[in-house]
């Protein structure tokens, strides 16, 4: 084991927009850090990321090659390629431990490990993933607009998808993927609209080159669509905050204040692993918080120090 003895200001776990962003706050308030990432963004399927002012429809990998190109210029922040697999101490000496055996040590934690997907088993949707396939009608319903579309989603989320890709297109049908429970009212709500509902499992979905083309139900039902959305079951980006006493809430993010302040001294938490909010630019916005509420601590107790 390798221990490193040098003891930083902060170590950030995570280096999507949330840790990237802080690093650049912290880097440029003369903070030493080290940003840690094992590179397994959530959004490493997509080839554009949307919706971020001045980086619309960049790809995920140009988004961090540009941010960590910028930081570079602040020295005191240094990039770590691993995996944490642990944390240890407490406020003002924390210890991470990475896959490799090594040890960093930093006086505050910043988790900003993201969330992961768990897609839904249908044979094909690996194929179509991030490609015609997607997640978030704010991240790429602009790209789908007035497309037939399917919607794999059940229950009340199906009811809630509905009434938002409302907004992109007229033309979709709501795929269950097998028997819901969605309620009576619900669907006569849904048939007001006119939007059709399949409760047949799905079969496989058909595509070419990542491009959808219909989505085949198990009574051989065929339905063409050049889109789909579905609501994959999202888990924790990492179970480290947890380990260390983070609160979580029922959807599995770190409860934070403002500043990105979990329950623990010394331990902050920002971006999709802190919020329900999955978009990159407020992902980076957490994580700025995030630094500024981190670097005041630091700053207060040096200030109180002397
Ligand atoms: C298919 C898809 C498309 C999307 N498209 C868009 C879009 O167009 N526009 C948009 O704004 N948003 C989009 N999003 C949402 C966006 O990806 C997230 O909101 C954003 O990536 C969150 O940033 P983050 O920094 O919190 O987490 P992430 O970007 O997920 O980064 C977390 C990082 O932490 C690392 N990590 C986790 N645990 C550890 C550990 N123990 N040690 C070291 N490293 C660790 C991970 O490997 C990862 O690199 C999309 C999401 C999906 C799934």
């Amino acid at each position: 084991m390798t221990k490193h003895t040098q003891l930083h200001d902060a170590m950030i776990i995570g280096g999507g927009p949330a840790g990237l962003s802080a690093g650049l706050v912290l880097g440029r308030a003369r903070k030493h850090v080290v940003i840690m990432d094992e590179g397994r963004p959530r959004n490493h399927v997509t080839r554009e990321t949307h919706g971020f002012l001045t980086r619309d429809g960049v790809s995920p990998a140009e988004f961090r090659s540009i941010a960590r190109e910028q930081i570079q210029a602040y020295p005191s922040v240094r990039f770590v390629e691993e995996s944490a697999v642990s944390v240890a101490g407490s406020d003002g000496d924390f210890q991470v431990t990475t896959s490799q055996g090594k040890v960093y040590r930093a006086k505050k934690l910043l988790f900003a490990v993201g969330k992961k997907d768990r897609l839904p088993v249908i044979e094909g949707l690996g194929d179509v993933y991030g490609k015609s396939a997607f997640v978030c009608p704010y991240c790429d319903g602009w790209e789908l607009r007035d497309q037939p579309l399917v919607v794999i989603a059940k229950g009340e989320g199906a009811v809630h998808f509905a009434k938002v890709i409302a907004g992109w297109s007229d033309r979709y049908t709501i795929c269950t993927n097998g028997p819901d429970e969605m309620t009576a009212e619900q669907r006569e709500d849904l048939k007001r609209h006119n939007i059709p509902v399949y409760d047949t499992p799905i079969r496989l979905i058909d595509s070419s080159n990542g491009l959808v083309q219909q989505v085949v139900l198990e009574d051989g039902t065929r339905l063409p669509c050049t889109g789909i959305f579905f609501a994959p079951q999202l888990v924790t980006g990492s179970d480290l905050p947890a380990s260390i006493g983070c609160q979580l809430n029922e959807a599995g993010s770190v409860i934070v204040d403002s500043f990105g302040k979990t329950n623990v001294p010394g331990v902050y938490s920002a971006g999709d692993a802190a919020t329900e909010m999955y978009q990159a630019i407020v992902a980076a916005s957490m994580g700025s918080m995030a630094a500024a509420g981190l670097n005041s601590e630091l700053l207060m107790e040096n200030w109180n120090r002397k």
